[in-house]
This record gives C-alpha cells, structure tokens and sequence, in this order.
C-alpha cells in the first residue's frame, strides 16, 4: 500500500528520504479502524416499497457498490453496520424496524432512503409514519421519490467521510443526544 492510496490525514513521510520514504504509515489506531470501517459498511436493506428496487439496481453491476466496500448486504442485523431504510413504514411497522436497529452492531449508521422513508412521502395518512427520524437517529437523508442509484451512493459517501471524521465517543455522544430528542419527542402529553 503506497501513501497516495489513504487520505492525507492519516499519512506522515519517514523523517528520513530515501527508498522507504512511499512505505510507511504513521497513524492514531482509532482514525486507521475508522477508515477501514468506512470502506466496509455492510448494509441491512429494509425494504418496503419501491425505493427498494432502487436499492436492487445498485446492488447490480451499472452501479455497482461493491466499489465502496458496500455490496455484502446482510439480513442479520448483527452482521451489519447500517441499516438503509428504503419505502414507506407504517405504524404498524415501526417497533419492528426499531427493534432491528436496536440489534444492529455498534457503532451503527441509519440512511433514510426517499421521500416515504424520510417523510411519509406522499402517504400523509393516519397510518404511516412521517419520517423514521421520529424513532431512530438518521445519518443520512435521500431526497427523492424514488432516489436515483447514483444518489444513494452519494448518500454512502457522505456516510464514509463521517465514519472518518468521528471518534467513537463523539459518535456514542451524537447517539445519546439524537435519542434523547427522539424520546422527547414521543413522550405523551399528559392533560391533567
Ligand atoms: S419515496 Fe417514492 S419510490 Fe420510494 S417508496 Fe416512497 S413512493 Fe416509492
């Protein structure tokens, strides 16, 4: 592995120049896991609707995840690092997909996927939920109805780049507020 094939941060020249000068890396434990976790996010696809068949063409070789370290998708949510939510959640379905968050591997990650997943969508009916923000923390939001595959895989991008840039305390920080709010949130309002 040369210095031009990991970013700047975690690179440092031997003092001395001469023929090892390409063939050393210097780094904190903590940054070399986290950019070794961000090229190997293995995903659990909660798929409910259409935004599902997008996930299904990103998988195929067009688009091709596999470029970011992505493309073993897996139905245990132990063996997964983030979940992307992809379609419509009804009430029905939420404690479910919470439950499944809640067994994910930690650290884990949350990509909303489309519009159904991040708002309702266009379901703004009594029994959809209106973004899965209100019972799970999200990393990252798609726009779209439904999203192209090319934004998904920004989406794992941007996902990469805070995998990187967060310790893991930061991130067990990040967690603790976003669920403190999302508890807050769906406390009951009690008339007295
Ligand atoms: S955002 Fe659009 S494409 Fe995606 S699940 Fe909802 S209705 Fe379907």
């Amino acid at each position: 592995m040369t210095t031009e094939t990991i970013p700047n941060r975690f690179t440092q020249k031997s003092p001395e120049k001469g023929q090892f000068d390409q063939s050393f890396i210097v780094a904190a434990v903590e940054d070399f896991v986290s950019w070794g976790q961000s090229y190997s996010l293995w995903p659990f696809p909660f798929a409910t609707a259409c935004c599902g068949i997008e996930y299904m063409a990103l998988s195929g070789a067009d688009f091709d995840i596999a470029r970011f370290g992505a493309e073993r998708p897996s139905f245990s949510p132990r063996q997964a690092d983030m979940i992307l939510v992809l379609g419509t959640i009804t009430y029905k379905m939420a404690p479910v997909l919470r439950n499944i968050y809640d067994q994910l591997a930690d650290p884990r990650y949350v990509v909303s996927v489309g519009a159904c997943a991040s708002s309702g969508g266009m379901f703004h009916t009594y029994a959809v939920l209106q973004g899965i923000d209100r019972i799970m923390p999200v990393d990252v939001y798609v726009p779209g109805c439904p999203p192209r595959p090319e934004a998904i895989i920004e989406a794992i991008m941007q996902l990469q780049k805070k995998v990187r840039a967060q310790t893991i305390e930061e991130r067990r920080e990040e967690i603790r507020e976003k669920l403190r709010i999302i508890e807050e949130k769906n406390r009951p309002i009690r008339v007295e």
